[in-house]
């Protein structure tokens, strides 16, 4: 039996009828660009992240250089982001004229904490940006407190992780995406929370940068008569809007499910093979990758792709290793041990909304069988 890596197109089957209800009505009402489905998606987004603002942009990546640009960042100015991330946490800075600094991240959690994000800070740090790498979650109110330093969250793998006062997910929670300055998601087909093509959010508590990002996301203008800023025209549209509309309410199970996961995954004995995520203290993440750490983990990802099993490794190259990032580093070059220790081990198996017990038994099963 084949396992692929990730499988957003199993969950959606049930909702066929909705979202072709949601194509058509936005293919007959004939407003594609900023109209009824867009706003009424930002009103919904922003309730149920519980976040006071949420503005719909064209993705992930532009929403974190609009963001940027929201708190203030321009040219002269450094961003302290971590290099074990997507590319694009890193490429949307250079576009605000900032210069972006590399942070170690854990070796466990896989994100930035309060002692890496400090290590890389200068007199010309004017923010920083935690990703909540996998859907786990970075400690934002710890190096919001421990810097005083603006922080944007990149939560485009955490929709639907959650962090709780205490760790107890019955208690009041808070989500990625509502814990910092201000916070950008992708909407991107894989994501948890994916379209039906490329789409973004930018969220905040705070109504000076709603205000801004709203002003930014169009062309610098409130109106397209008068213009405040040099802008972009970075919208999500209606159809994605309509879409995304639909799958929001089951966000929250289909978390739930990636959560569960890894616990049958931990009694499925996977741990007794690799080493499994850990999660941040109090985070329940909802895994967008599940990314397990093993000294061969080139060997078991050909190994279980040999056996038809979907395994990757994602970010074997760190980002401040990648050509195009040389220019931004220091003479002496930078040294993040725990990122090159995780690009040489890291290896992502199956997780989904979907993914079933004996699915877990049989990518088990194949882990034991490669690494014996
Ligand atoms: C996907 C992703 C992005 C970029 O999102 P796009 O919508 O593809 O532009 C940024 N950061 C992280 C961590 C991501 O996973």
């Amino acid at each position: 039996m084949a396992v692929p890596l990730f499988d957003p197109a199993t969950a959606l089957a049930p909702l066929r009828p909705q979202l072709h209800e949601a194509l058509l009505r936005v293919a007959d009402g004939g407003a594609f660009v900023l109209g009824p489905e867009v706003t009424a998606f930002e009103e919904e987004f922003a309730a149920w992240l519980g976040a006071r603002h949420a503005v719909g942009v064209a993705n992930g990546t532009e929403a974190i250089t609009i963001a940027l640009r929201a708190l203030g960042v321009g040219p002269g100015d450094e961003v302290v982001v971590p290099s074990f991330t997507f590319w694009a946490s890193a490429e949307a800075i250079p576009p605000t004229g900032a210069t972006p600094v590399f942070c170690d991240v854990d070796p466990e959690t896989m994100c930035v904490t309060p002692e890496t994000v400090k290590a890389a800070l200068t007199p010309r740090t004017k923010a920083v940006i935690a990703v909540h790498l996998f859907g786990n979650v970075a400690p934002v109110a710890e190096i919001r407190r421990e810097t005083g330093l603006p922080v944007l969250e990149d939560a485009a793998q955490a929709a639907g992780s959650t962090l709780t006062a205490d760790g107890d997910p019955t208690h009041p929670i808070a989500r990625p995406g509502a814990l910092g300055d201000v916070a950008t998601f992708s909407f991107y087909p894989s994501k948890n929370l994916g379209a039906f093509g490329d789409g973004g959010a930018i969220t905040t508590q705070d109504d000076a940068i709603a205000e801004r990002v709203r002003t930014l996301r169009f062309h610098g203008s409130a109106d397209k008569v008068d213009y405040v800023d040099i802008g972009y025209n970075s919208r999500l549209d209606e159809l994605q809007a309509a879409v995304l509309r639909v799958l929001l309410p089951h966000v929250d199970d289909w978390a739930a499910h990636r959560a569960a996961t890894h616990v049958r995954y931990h009694r499925a004995g996977l741990d007794e093979l690799v080493a499994p995520p850990v999660a941040a203290p109090n985070a329940t993440p909802a895994w967008h990758l599940y990314v397990v750490r093993s000294p061969r983990a080139d060997e078991l990802v050909a190994g279980l792709n040999a056996r038809g099993i979907g395994a990757r490794g994602y970010y074997r190259t760190p980002v401040h290793r990648q050509p195009p990032m040389a220019r931004f580093l220091p003479g002496g070059g930078v040294d993040l041990p725990a990122t090159d220790e995780l690009a040489r081990t890291h290896a992502a198996i199956p997780v989904s909304a979907t993914i079933t017990e004996e699915q877990v038994a049989e990518v088990v099963a194949a882990v034991g069988a490669v690494l014996a």
